[in-house]
């Protein structure tokens, strides 16, 4: 009998696994498992099991976490360690169950981050009123993306940790629900995705493909989107690597039994026109109010379609798109945000304020204290507006976190006044900055303001001119 062992730094060992092939033992560390690792080996099943069960035991210390982290980002992983890692990552807490009449409906999409990203906040919503159940497992702001819960946790009273018990009652009587990881749904995710955010280890094709789909599959869906960036603002920063990314993603939710499609879509701006997480929840209650930025309007209705038609619900992706729009514009989707949020601790009142139109945002959301108009520098036309300089300026004015557990501040964001390929005057406002003290310095004012690129060159190719769905996997979803 062949028995594995992780030793901990405190010496105390943790049996965890028997093979039934031979008599030794194998005392593995884990450190010897980040050496492993740093000096560009293969993690068997068991040592990736190993690995997890200290995390998800919190037998491992933090700096070794990050140390194992920082050895995948450096050397990646080969497809058996990534399909190892997501499944050990998913079983590391509950997995949901569900009635056997949802079972083909169960619907989700997840973003690889971006900047400005909202599509959750209207798509959830948005398929819910289509007959979707849409159990979504969010996450935090990670490097300088902005992350999905941050957003909500704006809302005054919204309460991301839900149970299974709870998300089964707001799925029954909502169809919605956007819920954070837990310590008992995907903990490992929880520890991994904190530490990635403050050890630079964000972009690892294998350590994102393992976060989303290990969430994914933590739900038993049935269809899931994911939304692929690539640019300037995305953590992929070309097509390639996104198509690389994209691949990975699918082949994983594939080999979990979920129907699995990727959208590429463009990320050298930002989606819309506010960036920060209470701007953010504002413009998403203007989308489902029928005055959403065709761009968010065009990532809501192509992954949504794409949903429908992975579910059977529609038979091609314009009607699936048709379908989502009108949620939208109609009014239905905005119904269902209101009940989602009531259903997840929002007062009633507040939740109906945030819902009317014309509505006072801000005698429910809390303001910046200071707000800041920049100008355009020469008269010209609007060629880009680099959304990766806005994010890293708002984050380390506090958007975003440089350490784990941090609260970040809601009210920090930025909303643009002009639009791509708009023709602008020297003076006029581009930019309002939401802020707080101390006030941001004469470098940040600087970073922020090379944001703004004013050219006269129409020929110039400007990023919005980039189409922003680029490809769909597999094709035979696309049509
Ligand atoms: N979203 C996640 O949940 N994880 C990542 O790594 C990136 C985006």
């Amino acid at each position: 009998m062949k028995q594995l062992y992780v030793v901990t730094g405190q010496a105390a060992f943790h049996q965890l696994l028997q093979k039934d092939d031979a008599e030794e033992q194998d005392m593995l560390t884990i450190p010897d498992l980040i050496r492993k690792k740093r000096d560009g080996g293969q993690l068997s099943d068991d040592e990736i099991k190993a690995f997890i069960q200290a995390v998800k035991e919190k037998t491992i210390q933090d700096s070794q976490i990050g140390a194992m982290l920082m050895a995948i980002w450096l050397n990646g992983m080969v497809s058996v360690e990534i399909k190892a890692l997501t499944r050990e990552m998913m079983s590391s807490g509950e997995v949901m169950e569900w009635p056997d009449e949802w079972k083909n409906f169960m619907v989700d999409k997840h973003s690889t981050g971006g900047v400005g990203d909202k599509v959750s906040l209207v798509l959830a919503p948005a398929l819910a009123a289509c007959g979707c159940k849409v159990p979504m497992i969010s996450g935090r702001g990670l490097a300088h993306t902005g992350g999905t819960l941050d957003k909500l946790e704006s809302i005054p009273g919204f309460k991301v940790e839900q149970s299974r018990e709870q998300i089964l009652e707001i799925l029954d009587s909502v169809g919605c629900c956007i819920v954070g990881q837990t310590e008992t749904l995907v903990p490992a995710d929880r520890v991994l995705y904190a530490l990635r955010d403050i050890t630079g280890t964000v972009d690892s094709l294998p350590l994102i493909t393992s976060s989303i789909i290990s969430k994914k599959g933590a739900e038993s869906l049935s269809a899931l989107v994911l939304d692929v960036k690539f640019g300037r603002a995305a953590v992929c920063k070309d097509l390639e690597s996104a198509t690389e990314l994209a691949q990975m993603l699918v082949e994983a939710g594939n080999g979990l039994g979920i129907r699995t499609a990727a959208v590429l879509s463009g990320m050298n701006g930002s989606i819309g026109r506010c960036v920060g997480n209470s701007v953010e929840v504002i413009e998403s209650l203007e989308t489902l109010k029928g005055n959403g930025p065709d761009d968010l309007m065009e990532l809501v209705t192509t992954q949504g379609g794409l949903l429908l038609v992975m579910t059977g619900l529609v038979s091609d992706l314009s009607e699936g798109r048709k379908q989502i729009s009108e949620a939208v514009v109609g009014g239905a989707a905005l119904s269902k945000f209101q009940a989602m949020m009531e259903a997840q601790g929002v007062n009633s009142d507040t939740a109906q304020r945030l819902c009317t139109t014309n509505t006072d945002y801000y005698s429910v959301l809390r303001k910046a204290k200071h707000q800041l108009e920049l100008k355009a520098p020469a008269d010209g036309i609007v060629l880009e507006i680099d959304g990766l300089v806005l994010a890293q300026v708002l984050h380390r004015l506090g958007a975003g976190r440089s350490k784990a557990g941090e609260p970040v501040n809601h009210s920090v964001g930025a909303v643009l006044l002009v639009s791509i390929g708009q023709r602008v005057t020297k003076g006029v406002s581009w930019l309002r900055l939401h802020y707080e003290d101390p006030a941001l310095t004469p470098d940040q004012r600087n970073h922020l303001e090379s944001a703004l690129t004013v050219g006269t060159d129409q020929k110039i190719q400007t990023q919005q001119k980039c189409t922003l769905v680029e490809k769909i996997l597999p094709k035979k979803y696309a049509y």
